[in-house]
């Protein structure tokens, strides 16, 4: 059968609070698969009642994991990224079925999110504090690292697992408690993780994880004073109204918010290393990542060889069934989207753009992956996030005019430059508004480096010895009278 699983009991419809696996009394969230459009199974529909009990069992659970040491937490995540690998091809199932990426994309997604679990394992025994010169003689200071304590995790449907584990790894390996909420399109892989975390030895109530009505689940977590943090992926819009509403416990937020990424090709870059960036930033996910190069600007030199190179490669693309290995990209996660993809190509082409490769919304949720060159700077499809496979290339002139456009945005997640002229890697890396930079490549994330953003793209980073730091509180100690 479609997705089917080798161990069918991963397939978990249930939450967990407390250690407990809880069904919920309302009637309960339908899953679609986007490519059959049709519901394929079923998780609770819990509200603010339950999410409480989950801050309630992570605050009682906080204590003895804190108190454990770091080496024996470490054990833990080690386990438990050996039982995320050793599961690998039923979890990159349940998130093709959910979310409708390809399973070779969904296989990536598990190793690349196992990562930051594997990565937290180690980083867990070096959260070193300091011993600080003293100004003063007979006095010793001391900067020690404590968990910051209940923590909450707020993530998206477009990589289900992975926005999970790039928090779940540094608080838990931090000594601090989570309450999670995945996205309700895709909940079953991040309830999968919670199971193999038990299986690997995670205490009843470090980790919680509630399904169900966002706002209702935000609202709890947000006006709690237990939870001192909250950690959120997703849009813009809602991570302002987060920001605001966790204004009155005063708590710790790292929020990883839209992106609208600009992709620079300069005269001198590599043809095929351009093409080649610009396709895997762009499609990778069907165009749904908040890293996706939503901008491609090409220097005039270079302007039209790269267009007939990258139209050839995009016009072989296939949106197709993610569990088909003929297809290139899965379909989208929701009508909605295919519809907004839809808005952002009908724009440019009323606003002079040329159609180079693809174009069509075959039906269901797929969208071609598609081509359009001469678009207007200020087309909608530059401006925000299309968050689909649709490739706007704008031509531009000088490095000025070049950084200008890709600066002229409230966001500042990632950039892409494709270039090799150490002048002009060295003036674009200075001066983009940006919180990560992939030069000559397209695939930037990994467990062990920052990623985050500035302007609206958000607070914090996540991943590398930065985002452990996310989870732990600093208290200094003074001694006196020594
Ligand atoms: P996207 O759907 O583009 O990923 P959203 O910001 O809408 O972005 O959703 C990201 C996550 O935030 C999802 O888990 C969603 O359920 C959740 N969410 C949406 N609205 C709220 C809200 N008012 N409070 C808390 N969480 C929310």
């Amino acid at each position: 059968a479609r997705g089917e699983l080798a161990e069918s009991d991963l397939l978990v419809t249930r939450c967990l609070i407390g250690g407990k696996w809880v069904a919920g009394d309302n009637a309960p969230i339908s899953v679609t698969d986007p490519f059959t459009q049709e519901a394929f199974a079923t998780v609770p529909r819990l509200g603010a009642a339950e999410t409480e009990q989950a801050i309630a069992a992570a605050a009682d659970a906080l204590p003895a994991w804190a108190g454990r040491t770091a080496q024996e937490r470490g054990r833990i995540l080690r386990r438990w990224y050996e039982l995320l690998m050793h599961h690998e091809e039923d979890l990159a199932r349940l998130i093709t079925r959910e979310n409708g990426k390809t399973l070779s994309e969904a296989r990536g997604e598990v190793a690349y999110g196992a990562g930051f679990i594997e990565f937290y394992a180690d980083e867990a025994t070096r959260t070193l504090g300091e011993v600080i010169p003293a100004p003063v003689p007979g006095r010793r200071l001391l900067a020690e690292r404590e968990p910051v304590g209940v923590c909450a995790a707020i993530t998206p449907w477009n990589f289900p697992l992975a926005m999970l584990t790039r928090k779940v790894g540094p608080a838990l390996a931090a000594g601090c408690a989570m309450v999670a909420k995945p996205a309700s399109a895709t909940p079953l892989s991040a309830l999968a993780f919670a199971k193999l975390g038990e299986e690997a030895g995670v205490p009843a109530g470090v980790l919680n994880v509630v399904t169900g009505a966002a706002g209702k689940i935000g609202d709890a977590i947000t006006a709690s004073a237990t939870v001192r943090k909250l950690s959120f992926t997703g849009s813009t819009e809602i991570g302002e109204q987060l920001y605001a509403q966790c204004a009155g416990t005063m708590k710790r937020l790292s929020l990883e918010l839209g992106g609208n990424a600009p992709l620079l090709i300069f005269d001198d870059a590599d043809l095929d290393t351009a093409v080649e960036t610009a396709l895997v930033a762009k499609f990778r996910n069907s165009g749904q990542s908040c890293i996706a190069a939503n901008r491609i600007y090409v220097q005039k030199g270079l302007h039209d060889q790269f267009l007939s190179a990258f139209a050839e490669k995009v016009g072989a693309m296939k949106a197709g069934d993610g569990f088909d290995d003929a297809s290139d990209i899965g379909p989208l996660i929701d009508s909605a989207a295919v519809a907004k993809v839809a808005e952002h190509r009908d724009a440019a082409l009323g606003g002079g753009a040329r159609l180079l490769a693809g174009g069509g919304d075959p039906g269901g949720q797929m969208f071609a992956p598609t081509l359009l060159a001469d678009v207007a700077p200020d087309a909608q499809l530059a401006c925000e996030e299309t968050f689909g496979p649709l490739a706007g290339v704008i031509a531009f002139d000088t490095l000025e005019e070049g950084l200008d456009m890709a600066n002229a945005t409230p966001f500042g997640l990632a950039a892409y430059l494709c270039a090799r002229d150490p002048q002009v890697i060295a003036r674009i890396t200075r001066g983009i508004e940006s919180g990560m930079l992939g030069i000559n490549t397209g695939l930037i994330s990994t467990a062990h480096a920052p990623f985050g953003g500035v302007k609206m793209s958000g607070l914090g980073r996540e991943g590398s010895h930065h985002g452990i730091a996310e989870y732990l509180n600093i208290k200094y100690v003074c001694q006196a009278g020594l």
